[in-house]
């Protein structure tokens, strides 16, 4: 097909790729940017361009071949080149541990001590004692056993890799006998059946989906059965008719058929959130006081730390794991080490672990302070006074997330935005799309921001972004 003459007029007008960069170097201030990234992105506004005057001639606009339009062009394609792929956002989804934005925000120490540590030598794996070498593990093994109560205790890269290193090493080619009521599926296809094929341990599931009784574990149990495992349901809840054995009568059983018990706490958490107002739940200690042979949980779930699988338990169990060759291919680096150091440390004080890990004092925020932080969001975004916009306060739950405590009600209280002329589904993409993006979600056909989740410094980041919206629109 032959171009129109307008087409043809069009293509001719479009800068060359070299001109263009001279000229938006010169004056959009392009100073410091590799030159490879100014040629790359002057050749994909050409590219674009031409593109555009070939698929839609008739339609296309002049305007983009103005001066200003084509140096704005070239200053946003670099503005996007130069951006990092992975950045901060800001989340008012109201999720605290939330896995797809990054689950847990490191208290404060163990950020400075990442900091401090990642630029510098350390005695990572090098006993200061003896000058010889040492544990990778042994910066956390101190603190994680006071902590829990347990004998001993590793770290690898998350817990999906503990539980599989756990299984590998007491269980593989034998029978694990674990209740139907917990073969959970965490996200990202966690599943405790692939897991276990894949550690090469046999599983045998005893009981059914609602109840499972301590002689369905007994009946099972034989020469070949090298563990009774118990898992934390974690994302659901079985409710009615139900029945399952505490770990206590598993680690009975156990120890009657000289077979070993692990426990997969998924979250795992050193303090009673009940005394703040939440469910109770086990905590790592109770597990580990019920005498478990193994017990593994997260870094980064309620424990409000870095992704890491933490793993305690009986000396020899540690000492057979540590061993495993397959440990290699999970260890952490010294950034985690660092700030899970630190952030265990928190926890020999829990009032300070919950006034200082963020994850903690997200979750145990009163209602009153969320009302406050709601009301004064709102009235930040009235000072941008422009009347299209109108927020309303609303009481709506936010969630623990990360598998964690599914069905904790915690309330809050929430900003609502609606836009005049824009429809909540283009709040959403729009503030999505904004640096740093603020991430909400859209109820009742509003954008809805929960401040449970949004820290103190981000409201002028959220108000900056709807100013950008409302000029735009
Ligand atoms: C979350 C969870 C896991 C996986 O932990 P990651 O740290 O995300 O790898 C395993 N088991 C249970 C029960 C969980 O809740």
């Amino acid at each position: 097909m032959g171009l129109s003459a307008r087409q043809q007029d069009l293509l001719r007008r479009i800068p060359g790729v070299d001109h263009l960069l001279e000229r938006a170097r010169a004056e959009r201030g392009l100073h410091g940017i590799p030159r490879t990234v100014l040629v790359n992105s002057a050749r994909r506004v050409v590219e674009a361009l031409r593109r555009s005057i070939l698929d839609n001639g008739d339609r296309f606009s002049e305007n983009r071949l103005s001066d200003a339009a084509l140096l704005d062009a070239v200053a946003d394609r670099v503005d996007r080149e130069m951006a990092f792929n992975l950045k901060r956002v800001v989340n008012a989804t109201g999720v605290v541990i939330h896995t797809n934005l990054g689950r847990s925000l490191l208290p404060r120490t163990a950020i400075d001590n990442v900091a401090a540590l990642s630029g510098r030598y350390s005695n990572l794996e090098f006993d200061l004692a003896t000058g010889r070498r040492g544990s990778r593990y042994s910066a956390v093994e101190d603190i994680l056993c006071e902590v829990s109560g347990a004998e001993a205790g590793m770290v690898v890269n998350n817990n999906a890799g503990a539980v599989l290193l756990a299984l590998e090493t007491l269980a593989r080619g034998r029978k694990v006998i674990v209740s139907r009521g917990e073969l959970v599926e965490i996200g990202g296809s966690f599943r405790i059946p692939d897991v276990m094929a894949r550690s090469g341990g046999i599983l045998t599931e005893v009981g059914a989906t609602n109840r499972t009784h301590l002689r369905d574990y007994e009946g099972a149990v034989d020469a070949d059965t090298a563990l009774l495992l118990k898992v934390h349901k974690s994302n659901y809840s079985v409710v009615g008719f139900t029945a399952e054995v505490s770990l206590t009568d598993l680690v009975a059983l156990g120890k009657q058929h000289g077979v070993r018990v692990m426990e997969d706490l998924g979250s795992g958490m050193f303090i009673d959130f009940s005394k703040y107002g939440l469910a109770r739940e086990p905590t790592v200690q109770d597990s580990v006081a019920t005498g478990a042979d193994v017990v593994t949980f997260s870094g980064d779930k309620l424990l409000g730390g870095p992704q890491a699988g933490l793993i305690v338990g009986k000396k020899d169990v540690l000492d057979a794991i540590k061993k495993n060759p397959i440990t290699r291919a999970l260890r952490i680096d010294k950034m985690t080490l660092a700030a899970l150091e630190s952030t265990l440390r928190l926890y020999r004080d829990p009032e300070e672990a919950v006034a200082t890990i963020p994850t903690l004092r997200a979750l145990t925020m009163a209602y009153e302070e969320l009302k406050q932080r709601a009301g004064r969001l709102s009235e930040d975004l009235a000072g941008l006074g422009d009347d299209r916009l109108t927020t309303v306060l609303l009481d709506l739950p936010s969630r623990v997330g990360g598998g964690s405590l599914p069905l904790q009600d915690l309330p809050s209280r929430c900003v609502g935005v609606e836009i005049a002329g824009i429809s909540a589904n283009a709040v959403e993409s729009a503030m999505r799309a904004h640096e740093p993006p603020v991430i909400g979600r859209i109820e009742d056909d509003r954008f809805i921001m929960d401040p449970r989740t949004v820290g103190e410094d981000e409201t002028p980041l959220i108000r900056d972004a709807f100013r950008r919206l409302l000029e735009r629109a």
